[in-house]
């Protein structure tokens, strides 16, 4: 037990774990690929949402300050009120706090872009001003316009121009973020395409482990139940179908050879009582036929009833002989051409007084003109004497039995049939009786025999490359066939 386990290398439980681990691979894989792509989208998002936006926010809020510094600085040189003064003043400080805003979260960025130039140099220009501004006594303002309306025109161009470049980012980033969610969506599409193939493949491959070696098993298992003999079914797999499949074999040989030596055993059995048997049927003979003295009526009366009896068992012996000669390897067929329609004739006359006697009548429809029959005319004699002598037993008295010869040229074989209108045989019972010793439930009491008949017939017609079928309905009588190859 223990070395049949450790043969065990592809069991049906590694198969499942195999293709269970290989789908979790394919799925885990998939998962963690669209994790990193959402991940990217995630942060490009938040490029989007933390920078650029904000950087678009100020941008507007210092285009607002220079348009309100512009614009207050007028308005107080013209009315010369402190109010504008003052709205001049916060902003100034206002643009001065966003644009540190906007640089400080270009420091935090660790690439220098040309965004980034551009804001340190507004700031520089800013600041150049904004300390000729410290110079200065606010009763001066009046007289000077601290930053010339050209400079801040200029300062709202460039503003204006990152700002755009900014919005350009954006766009960049939003088709970026598009792109990247087509890609999962394509990933994941990927993913699940390869899931379902593996997964599909894995099913078959398993059901197709599986199914192959119950179907071969079912052959052979079906082959025992027909033949009691089983040709040794390959199974390669080495999981516990392989297992199951070396146990049947060694069932099927065991049961082979079990059936060889009961075989053996009858043969033998039959030919040490059929010498000694002969022995006793001569010496009957010879009393009966008085050669010994003479015997009076009743003498001969019971004489003769074990002269019968003992040709009864002599013709048992011979048929167990028979099949068993069938059974070994020795088995020989001497084919020859025979004229199909007079050898039927001949073997339906050969049964005809027994048919007779039960005022039975032998209907035969053989069509002219046949070509020959090739095969051993010994044993296709045998063959339709069973088959007519099995009609004849099992049909009542006053019945009528049809035999059938017809030519089926695209097979190029003869089929042959004998019908009757007995008792039939049921539908359950009609796969064994060809089997060996097999007498249907409620023949077996009343009727002689031992059901050697159809097998012997089956192995005939087998012999010559044939096949034998039967057609039959309890109540309804019974049809046998069997086909042989013609000669052309
Ligand atoms: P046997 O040699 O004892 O006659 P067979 O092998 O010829 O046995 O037949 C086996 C069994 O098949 C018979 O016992 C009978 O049950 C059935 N059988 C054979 N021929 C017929 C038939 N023509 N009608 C009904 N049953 C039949």
């Amino acid at each position: 037990m223990r070395r049949i386990k450790m043969k065990l290398r592809y069991g049906i439980k590694a198969k499942l774990f195999s293709w269970f681990f290989i789908s979790a691979v394919i799925f885990f894989g998939t998962i963690f690929v669209l994790y990193m792509n959402v991940q990217q989208i995630v942060n490009i998002s938040e490029v989007i949402i933390n920078k650029n936006n904000k950087i678009s926010l100020i941008s507007k809020k210092l285009i607002e300050n220079l348009f309100s510094m512009e614009e207050n600085d007028k308005k107080y040189h013209l009315l010369k009120k402190k109010d504008y003064l003052n709205y001049f003043l916060s902003s100034q400080k206002e643009f001065q706090a966003n644009l540190s805003e906007i640089l400080q979260m270009d420091t935090m960025d660790t690439e220098e872009t040309t965004a980034s130039h551009q804001w340190k140099k507004l700031e520089d220009d800013f600041q150049k001003f904004f300390h000729k501004l410290g110079e200065l006594k606010k009763t001066e303002y009046s007289r000077s316009l601290w930053i010339p309306e050209s400079v801040i025109n200029q300062w709202i161009q460039n503003v204006t121009k990152i700002q755009s470049e900014n919005e350009r980012d954006i766009e960049k980033a939003i088709m970026e973020l598009h792109h990247r969610s087509q890609m999962s969506a394509k990933n994941g599409l990927i993913g699940l395409a390869i899931s379902m193939v593996v997964g599909l493949v894995g099913i078959m491959f398993l059901a197709y482990s599986m199914i192959r070696p119950i179907r071969e098993l079912i052959r052979g298992i079906g082959t025992i139940s027909q033949d009691r003999f089983s040709k040794p079914i390959h199974i390669r797999s080495k999981d516990e179908f392989g297992e199951l499949a070396g146990a049947f074999n060694k069932m099927a040989l065991r049961l082979s050879q079990e059936e060889q030596m009961r075989s053996d055993f009858i043969s033998m059995l039959s030919h040490e009582i059929r010498t000694p048997l002969t022995s006793i049927r001569e010496s009957v003979n010879m009393i009966v036929e008085e050669v010994m003295g003479t015997i009076n009526q009743k003498q001969r009366k019971f004489l003769q009833i074990a002269s019968t009896e003992i040709g009864r068992i002599h013709d048992l012996l011979n048929r167990f002989m028979q099949v068993s000669r069938l059974e070994s390897g020795f088995f020989r067929i001497n084919p020859r051409s025979l004229e199909t329609g007079s050898f039927v004739v001949d073997c339906i006359y050969q049964v005809k007084p027994i048919a007779e006697a039960k005022n039975i009548n032998i209907e035969a429809q053989i069509p002219d003109g046949l070509p020959n029959l090739m095969g051993d005319p010994e044993h296709l004699k045998r063959l339709l004497l069973n088959l007519l002598d099995n009609a004849i037993k099992f049909s009542d008295s006053g019945n009528k039995i049809k035999v059938r010869v017809e030519l089926d040229e695209k097979d190029s074989i003869f089929k042959f049939s004998i019908t009757d209108n007995g008792p039939g045989i049921p539908e359950d019972e009609q796969s064994l009786i060809f089997n060996k010793y097999y007498q249907a439930r409620d023949v077996r009491e009343y009727m002689n025999g031992v059901g050697l008949g159809l097998s012997i017939s089956k192995r005939i017609v087998e012999a010559h490359k044939g096949t034998v079928w039967i057609e039959s309905k309890t109540g309804r009588g019974s049809t046998f066939g069997f086909s042989l190859p013609f000669t052309k």
